[in-house]
């Protein structure tokens, strides 16, 4: 391309959407965490995310970057919502393509989608982007990265040029796919390669909890993946095991192969992973327990001496489910922690009339709905008090520094500790807890709201992760207790077809 630099856009417009909370979710909820023009790149730099890996092959070969914007409502913390509006998906998909339209001649568009957008009256949001962003650079092509927890069909992959999906859940390597992306991108404009590509959707609806990418069942598919990436002509090979918990058409796992020049092998490729997924569908809906029969195998796990055991209780991202704190309670377990018990009123309440050292009886919990559970009565004394400040020390977003809101924590006797929080905690390392004063060495249990991002750093320390299936308004283990109205009659297991109630 001698002479003049390579021009490259960079864009993102990300959400993974769940669509059974009841706000819809307009541009308040985006706004404040907006990146535009040469922020998103500054925002971005060193940091483990897919414009951090374009930034670092861009940069290396001397492309001149075309940073536009990057909306992503999780740069804002803020309540669960539901349906983007029109309005919103249309404030930003024209923000990205007026850019593209101002911003001179682009070689090529580097777009970060996450892929799992729900938006009212727009059924494929990610492929109509991709759409309006081809008809604004004509021919030049545009090379898209997602999130495994991506909803797509062949309408991306139509759309766009090459389609990247990250392999990891705890996700590790989003950085590598933005490079990947990078690199296809200049190995294209430099007439190196010919992307083809094709997508297969196996016909699969699969909650967060059994999507875990370094153990069976998914494992085996990315293994798969991987062998086919050792075949000459085979760039990429992605499996996105999708979002199950928005009640849209291309739900579901979706396989793409991107290869050069290929297109045959490229489908080949998909229908081969496609069948490895199929022919697995039972492992992706084993039952889990529920709260009393889990928490009792929990203890008898503890009692044979497989512990520290980690519970995974992944239907709570509110913060406000009590069902396994009252299990704790009443099967009378010690040394255990529930550090992520979100409850705005009585965190205000302790900070307003405690102090530390005081003991206190107080209701928590329980608070959004009745899938939260009771509250819960607990009596304690207050070993911590205060608005935490730590850094993050586990692989995921190692380094990233956390303020919070006020929490307390209680310790009931038996070194038995309550978190209370005025908005959700992550706990995605021991960093949350060390900041709070508990020893993670001295507890037999950690019951964590979470599915799968812990595992990164807890399955390190844990002897057992034991997920358990509470009652919750979010990504429960069992999909047949969702309503849905728009996903494909066939989809496994939980479409028409496959319903034993008809
Ligand atoms: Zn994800």
């Amino acid at each position: 391309m001698g002479g003049t630099a390579m021009r490259i856009a960079i864009a993102s417009f990300e959400d993974e959407t769940m669509t059974f909370m009841n706000e819809p979710t307009t541009e308040q909820r985006f706004e404040p965490g907006v990146r535009r023009g040469w922020d998103v790149i500054d925002k971005n730099r060193g940091l483990p995310t897919y414009i951090n890996g374009f930034i670092q092959v861009l940069e290396a070969e001397g492309v001149e970057m075309v940073p536009i914007i990057e909306a992503n409502k999780f740069n804002t913390p803020g309540p669960f919502s539901s349906w983007i509006t029109a309005e919103c998906f249309e404030k930003y998909a024209c923000e990205i393509t007026n850019g593209l339209k101002c911003c001179g001649n682009v070689d090529g568009v580097l777009l970060a989608l996450h892929g799992a957008m729900a938006v009212s009256g727009v059924p494929k949001p990610e492929a109509e982007i991709v759409r309006r962003v081809k008809s604004c650079v004509g021919d030049k092509p545009v090379m898209v990265t997602l999130d495994l927890h991506a909803n797509e069909d062949h309408e991306l992959t139509d759309a766009a040029d090459a389609v990247f999906v990250l392999k990891t859940y705890p996700h590790v390597d989003s950085e590598q796919i933005g490079s990947t992306a990078a690199k296809c991108m200049l190995d294209t404009l430099h007439g190196q390669f010919k992307p083809t590509q094709s997508l297969m959707k196996p016909g699969l609806i699969i909650a967060s909890i059994y999507q875990a990418s370094e153990h069976y069942p998914m494992k085996h598919i990315y293994d798969r993946c991987r062998e086919w990436e050792q075949v000459d002509a085979v760039r990429c090979v992605s499996c996105a095991p999708g979002f199950a918990y928005a009640d849209v058409p291309d739900v579901g796992m979706s396989v793409i192969a991107v290869t050069n020049d290929a297109p045959e092998l490229a489908r080949e490729v998909c229908e081969d992973v496609c069948a490895l997924a199929w022919s697995l569908r039972d492992e992706f809906s084993t039952p889990l327990p529920e709260p009393r029969e889990g928490v009792a195998e929990v203890m008898q796990l503890v009692a044979r001496g497989e512990k520290p055991v980690v519970i995974a209780d992944g239907a709570d991202r509110i913060g406000d489910s009590t069902h396994i704190l009252r299990e704790l309670l009443l099967q009378r377990a010690s040394n255990w922690c529930v550090p992520q018990m979100a409850d705005c009123e009585a965190s205000r309440m302790l900070e307003a009339n405690h102090h530390l050292g005081d003991t206190v009886s107080i209701r928590v919990g329980g608070w959004y709905g009745e899938h939260s559970g009771k509250p819960v009565e607990i009596t304690g004394k207050i070993e911590f008090m205060g608005r935490p400040r730590y850094t993050l020390n586990g692989p995921m977003n190692r380094g990233m520094s956390i303020q919070e809101r006020f929490v307390s924590r209680l310790n009931l006797g038996q070194n038995r500790h309550v978190v209370v929080s005025e908005t959700t905690r992550s706990v995605l390392d021991s960093s949350a807890l060390e900041a709070v004063g508990i020893d993670v060495s001295s507890l037999d249990i950690i019951a964590l709201k979470s599915r799968v991002h812990h595992r990164a750093f807890w399955d390190n320390v844990a002897k057992v992760n034991f997920p358990i299936d509470a009652p919750g308004y979010r990504e429960i283990a069992d999909l047949s207790n969702l309503e849905y109205n728009n996903i494909p009659s066939d989809i496994y297991p939980i479409g028409r077809k496959w319903r034993k109630d008809g």
